[in-house]
């Protein structure tokens, strides 16, 4: 399925999300589960180890994003020199081109896809759907999401809105599985239907991790064999790669997979960790027998060129998502498009452009969450502001939103307004209660108003002077 671009909604999306009460207790737990299960895999040895492992990471990473044109084109020569065939896409419609063009090269009929979030992105689901291909997805989460014609609603886990009564449902409808609400039955289940399909494939298509410029080789990281049945079963293997997820070295790639897990779903190594460098070679007995990489633009380059750069970074960890309040109250349709949480409040407006995911830098309370879990460090509070004050600056911003601004400058630019403007709140507050009238009163419907205190601050230090005056203690 496609995923239709919806960010300007994101006020409607999530109130219909607040209103879900399976969806805020799957989504309440998952990332609940998720951000501590972070915080004991990062932190197990010590807080010292735990900051040293992202320090490392982000520079990793950082490194890779200085030197990228010269990397991109090193990781071409490698690849090459491995036997990868590599092609570019500087946009959705040629990655599709070239994914359904050596589908055609190759006689290809049937499709195993492992989790990919650019294949999420690019609607390649859809395209190779539409070229006359049966593609099925094989990561469990997302096979639950291709079945129930769905799109993702997390990074790591894609199905983490759906509570286990709801995936037994949607089996039993699509797949005609005996009724069971044992969890293991169901994996089970899932796993005996996709085993036909993986001996079926002829094409498998993965994302890609990494790309290890020095080698040539793909990194990738995963907690289901899936991946590996994708990438080495079928006679052809296609990796859909962004160009931002270069590293340099080995040790780089050792470096980031030490944190993406711990990240993601706090173990301190995935199950899968693998690096893979092209078709079998003539001594090896299985392998695909042609790989390719296709390397994907897609509107990264333009962001490479902006102060926003840094948000190339991201390894697509999931963790700012399940640090996120915002992110915790809505799950990750609201935000329309494919990325949610904060990376998503900062991603899509960059990608689709700002006027069409106005609301999403606004979608975030500025906790500072998001950079405290980030693996490499990315300043996503920094970048929603930025984001912001663009808005402003191209007078964008809501008009609620710009007069409300107006009135407070007016009562912080004087002493006397303001303390008139504190009386008039506190007035407002006994008649009104905890409730704000509309439209403020969407801040109120899901939270109460914080109570003002009987005397502002102002007037209990005017008394506290008085009283040293009197001579009081
Ligand atoms: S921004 Fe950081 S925390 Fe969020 S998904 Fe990317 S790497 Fe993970």
């Amino acid at each position: 399925m496609t995923v239709e671009l919806k960010s300007n909604d994101f006020v409607a999306l999530a109130d219909i999300a607040l209103r879900n009460p399976d969806l805020q207790r799957a989504v309440g737990a998952g990332t609940r589960g998720g951000y501590h299960k972070r915080a004991q895999a990062m932190y197990a040895h010590s807080a010292e180890h735990g900051e040293f492992l992202r320090q490392q990471a982000a520079e990793a990473k950082r490194r890779a994003l200085r030197k990228l044109p010269d990397l991109l084109e090193l990781a071409e020569r490698n690849l090459q020199a491995n036997g990868w065939g590599v092609a570019w896409a500087e946009d959705a419609a040629q990655a599709n081109q070239q994914l359904v063009a050596i589908a055609r090269r190759h006689g290809v009929e049937t499709v195993t896809k492992s989790k990919s979030m650019l294949s999420e992105e690019l609607g390649v689901n859809h395209a190779l759907e539409a070229a006359g291909l049966h593609v099925i997805e094989t990561d469990l989460g997302e096979y639950i999401i291709q079945l129930n014609k769905e799109t993702p609603s997390h990074i790591v886990a894609p199905v983490m809105h759906k509570t286990k009564a709801e995936i037994r449902d949607i089996f039993v409808r699509e797949l005609g599985m005996p009724p069971t609400d044992d969890a293991e039955a169901m994996v089970a289940f899932a796993r005996k239907m996709l085993r036909q399909d993986f001996l079926s494939a002829d094409m498998g298509v993965s994302g890609g991790n990494f790309i290890i410029a020095e080698t040539g080789s793909l990194g990738l990281v995963m907690n289901e064999g899936n991946g590996r049945l994708c990438t080495t079963s079928p006679r052809v293997h296609v990796a859909l790669v962004g160009i931002e997820k270069l590293v340099e070295t080995v040790e780089d790639y050792t470096a980031l997979t030490q944190v993406l897990p711990r990240s993601a779903t706090g173990q301190s190594l995935t199950v899968y960790t693998n690096i893979l460098n092209g078709p079998a070679r003539d001594e090896e007995a299985d392998g695909p027998e042609h790989c390719y990489v296709i390397f994907v633009d897609n509107g990264r380059s333009q962001v490479y060129a902006t102060d926003y750069a840094e948000a190339l970074a991201c390894i697509r960890c999931g963790a700012c998502q399940n640090a996120c309040p915002v992110y915790r109250s809505t799950g990750g349709h609201a935000y329309g498009w494919v990325y949610g949480g904060p990376i998503g409040a900062v991603l899509t407006p960059l990608l689709v452009g700002l006027e069409n995911a106005k609301p999403l830098p606004h979608a975030s309370s500025l906790c500072g969450s998001c950079k405290q879990v980030c693996p490499v460090d990315i300043d996503l509070p920094r970048m929603l502001l930025d984001l912001r004050h663009e808005q402003a600056q191209a007078g964008a911003a809501a008009d609620g939103w710009a007069l409300g601004m107006k009135f407070w400058a007016i009562g912080m630019t004087s002493p006397r307004r303001y303390a008139l403007g504190g009386r008039a709140a506190r007035a407002g507050q006994a008649l009104l209660g905890d409730y704000l009238p509309a439209p403020l009163g969407n801040w109120t419907d899901y939270r109460d108003f914080p109570k003002f205190a009987p005397k502002p601050f102002r007037q209990l230090w005017q008394e506290r002077a008085a009283a040293k005056r009197r001579g009081q203690p």
